[in-house]
């Protein structure tokens, strides 16, 4: 069975910290676009000296960059059981261009996972993961742009895998713990 999953939501949701756990529950490896892009800064590559210049003032990276790094990735024979994406694809072009890569090997998705938090908890969860982890896109400027990137460029995807069949939505506030068995339960059903 595959579980190629895209797991979605706002800044702030949980992404992060729930895709581990949940890709390590279904062994499939989770990949971060936004944690590959730190990667490189911290290595001072190219790709990360670019993806910085966007990521700084909190607007998306060009998607040929993107889209070129996630087809990269997913080839790598760790995600050939299947994947949790996390942070991609953030636009529509995004879900077109992994579509198109999936195709190639006459793949789809399976489904889509949307953590979803109230609007008034993300600045307060992003300013306090600023204090524990240092974030340079955790500053309040930066946090606000995040959060109408979201809107205006990630939310209508939400529609397309609604449309698709294949959205499940998942409450993300609560403990880790109990945000995770709700996971795995929208998971489960995803895969089914
Ligand atoms: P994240 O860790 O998912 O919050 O991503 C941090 C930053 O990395 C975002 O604000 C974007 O600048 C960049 N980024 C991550 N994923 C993508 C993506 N799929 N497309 C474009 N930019 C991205």
């Amino acid at each position: 069975m595959s579980a190629r999953l895209v797991l979605m939501g706002p800044p702030g949701s949980g992404k992060g910290t729930q895709s581990a756990g949940l890709a390590a529950a279904l062994g499939v490896p989770a990949i971060s676009t936004g944690a590959i892009f730190r990667d490189n800064l911290a290595r001072k590559t190219e790709l990360g000296i670019e993806a910085e210049r966007y990521m700084s003032v909190g607007d998306l990276v060009p998607d040929e960059l993107t889209d070129r790094l996630v087809e990269a990735r997913l080839a790598e024979p760790d995600a050939a059981p299947g994947f949790i994406l996390d942070g991609y694809p953030r636009n529509m072009e995004q879900v077109k261009a992994l579509d198109t890569m999936l195709a190639k090997t006459g793949k789809s998705v399976d489904g889509a996972i949307l953590l979803s938090i109230p609007d008034d908890q993300i600045v307060a969860r992003l300013l306090h993961r600023a204090q524990i982890e240092g974030r340079e896109d955790d500053t309040e400027p930066v946090i606000r742009e995040r959060i109408g990137v979201y809107h205006s460029k990630t939310e209508p995807i939400v529609g397309e895998f609604e449309r698709r069949g294949s959205l499940h939505r998942v409450d993300g506030m609560g403990s880790v713990e109990d945000v995770a068995v709700r996971l795995r339960a929208a998971a489960d059903a995803a895969i089914a």
